[in-house]
């Protein structure tokens, strides 16, 4: 038997709780991971409170990312006592994930743990981190360097946004964070190296489609009228990398910054991206996260907790980085 988060679907409701589960009812899958620790990302947030439908079918063990050891294996790059990491792929939505004690994996989803990290400083990170670099990876490759001016993270406490925030500032970017509470994280924010702090209502009015040119770059976590008012100001050539939905599904942007300014906005998509991107962009974080930096941008909860946990953070009461020990 092993603990674990199940979400069951009641009617039109979801209702999560943590349970006794028989090894038996594990997914098909040819690597056996024991999890020392997951995460609370967004998505798992949605999942365990069903507030959007992340899950695609139920039952299901919630949690998108994990952190462990292989305990038995038959694909041929696994072996047992092996560390490793997984996220995306599905888990914790179409196959049950990592909010529990043990899961039941395709071995090509794995990837090795980072030498950088041990197995709570890379759900440190988790998804949410993993998701910000791919996200500075894109600017980078557009172009966006320290000296083309000031860039913008949005959502900037949030976990995508923190770890955003700390890259792009270690890298020498002039960072201005854009969140709904500066008097209460303004401080914490410059903690983590943004030059500015900006607030998140100067960003969601309705805009005009072309405003100042001010931002050389922007990761993007927040969506909707965010996301159109951060395209009005980008700089000529400039980049957005969106990632999140936060703020809203919608776009309601007009096509003016990108046919008078050429300006790009990129897709950033964690989920189904191939390994080599994936090592590529763990390697980057082994290089760039300050992890005493990051251990002051993260909390700690056992596995019970992360139900209210769930609703905390879709009220935006949470900041930086939830770890789940699945052990407690
Ligand atoms: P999170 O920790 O909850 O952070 C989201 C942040 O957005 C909040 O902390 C808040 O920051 C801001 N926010 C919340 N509600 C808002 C609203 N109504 N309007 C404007 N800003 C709002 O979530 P996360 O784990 O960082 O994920 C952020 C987003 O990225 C989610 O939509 C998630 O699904 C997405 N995501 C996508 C991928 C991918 O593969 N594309 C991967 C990971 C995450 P402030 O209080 O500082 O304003």
């Amino acid at each position: 038997m092993f603990r674990a988060l199940l979400a069951e679907k009641i009617g039109d409701s979801t209702r999560t709780t943590l349970q006794e589960i028989d090894e038996a009812r594990l997914p098909d899958g040819d690597v056996a991971v024991e999890v020392l620790y997951s995460t609370l990302n967004y998505k798992d947030a949605l999942a365990i409170t069903g507030d959007g439908p992340v899950v695609r079918s139920f039952p299901m063990v919630p949690g998108i990312d994990l952190a462990g050891r292989v305990m038995e294996s038959r694909h041929p790059d696994w072996q047992p006592g092996d560390a490793v990491v997984l996220n995306g792929w599905g888990v914790g939505e179409t196959h049950w994930g990592a909010l529990a004690e043990k899961a039941r994996l395709d071995g090509n989803w794995l990837i090795r743990l980072p030498a950088a990290f041990d197995a709570r400083s890379a759900m440190a990170i988790g998804t949410a981190g993993y998701t910000a670099m791919l996200s500075v990876i894109a600017l980078e490759r557009q172009g966006v360097a320290p000296d083309r001016g000031e860039v913008l993270v949005t959502g900037a406490t949030g976990g995508v946004g923190s770890v955003a925030v700390m890259l792009l500032a270690r890298l020498g970017y002039s960072v201005a964070a854009v969140t709904g509470r500066s008097a209460e994280h303004g401080d914490y924010l410059r903690r983590l190296g943004a030059a500015t702090v900006l607030d998140r209502q100067d960003f969601s009015e309705a805009g005009k489609p072309l405003g100042k040119e001010r931002w050389a770059g922007a990761v993007d976590s927040v969506g909707g009228r965010t996301l159109a008012n951060v395209c009005a100001t980008l700089k000529r050539g400039g980049t957005v990398a969106a990632c999140g939905l936060a703020g809203g599904m919608d776009l309601p942007a007009s096509v003016a910054p990108f046919i008078l300014r050429g300006v790009r906005l990129i897709g950033i998509d964690s989920v189904y991206r191939p390994r080599n991107e994936r090592e590529e962009a763990w390697t980057r974080l082994g290089e760039l996260v300050d992890v005493s930096l990051l251990e002051s941008a993260t909390s700690e909860i056992g596995l019970e907790s992360a139900i209210d946990a769930a609703r905390g953070l879709l009220d935006g009461r949470s900041k930086g980085r939830i770890v789940v020990d699945v052990r407690r």
